[in-house]
């Protein structure tokens, strides 16, 4: 499964070299080409899945075991102090590469970056209908 246009494919494939941290038949670990910070990296699928509505359940398992498998090497390596995981689906939330990938974005002291939102008021008639609409209630 793979899409001949798709620079992941080709990517995790290994048509397009990069500096790989990690790989196996399935996936590949890779440092981000603009990375948000020192040792920013993508874990990224070999087979073509667009975003994680479209990834198989067990892949999407397994990726968040080799994230914490990568986070420790990372640590250990870079000696960051936390760490932000951040996955994009559709350009509305960021995605810019449609082949689904996990960021890994190591974080220090003052590296300035802000990862986050702004939270907003809401009432708790909100919270309610918002749970009825999504369970179904
Ligand atoms: P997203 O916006 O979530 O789709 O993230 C796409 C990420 O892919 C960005 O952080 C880019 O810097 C990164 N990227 C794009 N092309 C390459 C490439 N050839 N090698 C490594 N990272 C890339
Ligand atoms: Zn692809």
């Amino acid at each position: 499964m793979k899409d001949d246009n798709c620079i992941f494919c080709k990517i995790a494939n290994g048509e397009i070299p990069s500096k790989t941290l990690y790989e196996d038949e399935r996936f590949r670990v890779i440092l981000d080409l603009g990375p948000a910070t020192k040792g920013h990296a993508l874990i990224i699928p070999k087979n073509h899945y667009p975003n994680l509505y479209e990834l198989p359940e067990e892949d999407a398992g397994d990726v968040m075991k080799l994230a914490k498998k990568m986070m420790i090497k990372i640590t250990d390596g870079l000696g960051c102090e936390g760490f932000n995981l951040v996955q994009n689906n559709g350009d509305l939330a960021g995605q810019t590469v449609f082949h689904f990938h996990l960021h890994m974005i190591p974080r220090y002291q003052a590296d300035g970056q802000t990862i986050g939102w702004k939270p907003q008021e809401v009432s708790q008639e909100e919270l309610e209908e918002v749970k009825n609409r999504i369970t179904g209630a």
